[in-house]
């Protein structure tokens, strides 16, 4: 769903749309490079003073974009800001923090979360939902999921702002055919399977049970799998810089209960042809591993996974999210890592080198050159990391002359939500003219 929007600014400029790709090369530049003054804008983007001046008045009448003030030109040498003139202060226009919002809703096995971002990616709402979802009635936690998006948009009605759309993010499998809205094949954890969730929150939410305040008809609703919004969380809002920039090309490991991950090549989610990429859970580590619930032996869910090292640790505690049980297993695993305890320490050893040959597998087949580590493994960052890292020097064929970077994820439990909702207002920023289209 996500990956499908086709960036105008990627795509060839035919006369009729000429307008809608520099509409979108303008409000992608604010984006991608911060508040800029017009001339700065037109260096950068090769357009002439006079039409992005003409474009800003567009993206501001839409409330997309707004003046900043003055502000300094970057020094000559920023490598950011190449060609830009220098030495001039000049009004600065950046992303309308009152802009239209995105939000995005979390379904996640011990808590449901939603927030409310801006066009910055700053976040104007939480709800949150702390509940275990295992061994729920599927109608209850819908209920419950549409509470927390009724009251999300509630909250940005009563502020008066737009509302882009909704992203949903779902702990399990999710099948997105071009063009054809998107189903919950299975999700392991909370034993569903086949379920239309954007279907049933809609539903719910023009019963009128919550969000009396949005206007459903213009909503636009899309879902994807967990740790592929939390990649995308991360690619936008995590704070990485590597050399100076963000990265644009890695894969975010991110346990929470399961194992899964995102890939992103070249600033984009690579969902594979039905959007079941990612599965890193279920990569064979070990050939006569413990048996999977996939049916197969040695997946490295079992060996990485949050079971396999609270059982390592001798914990007999139940799986839980540091969002969910803040007080729970993984506050427990990081307690007894700092008190030194042995059992914990080896378990987190076992679970760090069957991660490493797994991400070692990702990076030796799509020639990756950063890793970000989420969820769980933030939390353990401190004593995965170093094994973790034997692991991929040891295994990827390239890392002798290109190391691979490994940095730990800065959205902690809130990437998957975070990415979700600026999923939504990404989609504005990419394509300005179906917005203004829409009456936004
Ligand atoms: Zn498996």
């Amino acid at each position: 769903m996500i990956t499908n929007v086709r960036s105008p600014r990627s795509a060839p400029a035919r006369q009729t749309s000429l307008r809608e790709h520099n509409l979108a090369l303008v409000l992608g530049e604010l984006a991608d490079r911060g508040p800029a003054s017009r001339a700065r804008l037109a260096a950068t983007t090769g357009l002439t003073k006079a039409t992005v001046s003409r474009l800003v008045e567009t993206l501001t009448e839409a409330g997309l974009v707004t003046e900043l003030g003055r502000v300094s030109e970057p020094a000559r040498g920023d490598r950011r800001h190449a060609g830009a003139p220098v030495g001039r202060p000049g009004v600065a226009v950046g992303l309308s923090p009152e802009g239209p919002l995105g939000v995005g809703i979390e379904i996640n096995v011990d808590y449901l979360a939603g927030c409310a971002v801006d066009l910055t990616g700053t976040v104007r709402h939480r709800e949150l939902v702390v509940e275990d979802q295992r061994g729920s009635d599927l109608a209850a936690v819908l209920d419950r999921t549409a509470g927390v998006l009724g009251r999300v948009l509630d909250r940005a009605a009563a502020d008066g702002r737009a509302v882009a759309g909704v992203c949903v993010a779902v702990p399990g499998l999710v099948e997105a055919p071009a063009g054809r809205e998107p189903l919950l094949r299975l999700a392991p954890n909370l034993a569903w399977r086949d379920v239309p969730v954007l279907d049933e929150l809609r539903r719910r939410l023009r019963s009128g049970a919550a969000g009396k305040g949005a206007d459903f008809g213009r909503l636009r609703m899309t879902m994807d799998n967990e740790a592929n919004l939390a990649a995308l969380g991360e690619l936008w809002g995590g704070g990485h810089t590597v050399d100076g920039v963000p990265p644009r090309s890695f894969v975010h490991v991110s346990g929470e209960i399961g194992v899964g991950a995102g890939i992103v090549l070249d600033g984009r989610l690579f969902r594979g042809r039905r959007g079941f990429s990612g599965e890193i859970g279920h990569l064979p580590v070990r050939h006569d591993g413990p048996r999977c619930a996939c049916g197969a032996n040695g997946c490295l869910e079992r060996l990485a996974g949050q079971e396999a090292i609270l059982r390592g640790a001798g914990l007999a505690l139940e799986p839980s999210t540091a969002i969910g049980s803040p007080a729970g297993s993984v506050a427990e695993l990081v307690a007894r890592a700092e008190a030194g305890d042995p059992r914990a320490l080896a378990a987190i050893d076992g679970a760090a080198t069957a991660l490493g040959t797994g991400i070692a597998s990702l990076v030796n087949l799509l020639d990756l050159d950063t890793v970000i580590l989420g969820g769980l493994y933030a939390a353990l960052a401190p004593w995965l990391r170093e094994p973790v890292r034997t692991e991929i020097d040891r295994r990827v064929l390239s890392s002798r002359w290109a190391a691979v970077r490994l940095l730990v994820g800065g959205l902690a439990g809130e990437a998957a939500m975070r990415g979700a909702a600026t999923s939504v207002v990404r989609r504005v920023i990419t394509d300005p003219a179906a917005w203004l289209a829409a009456g936004g």
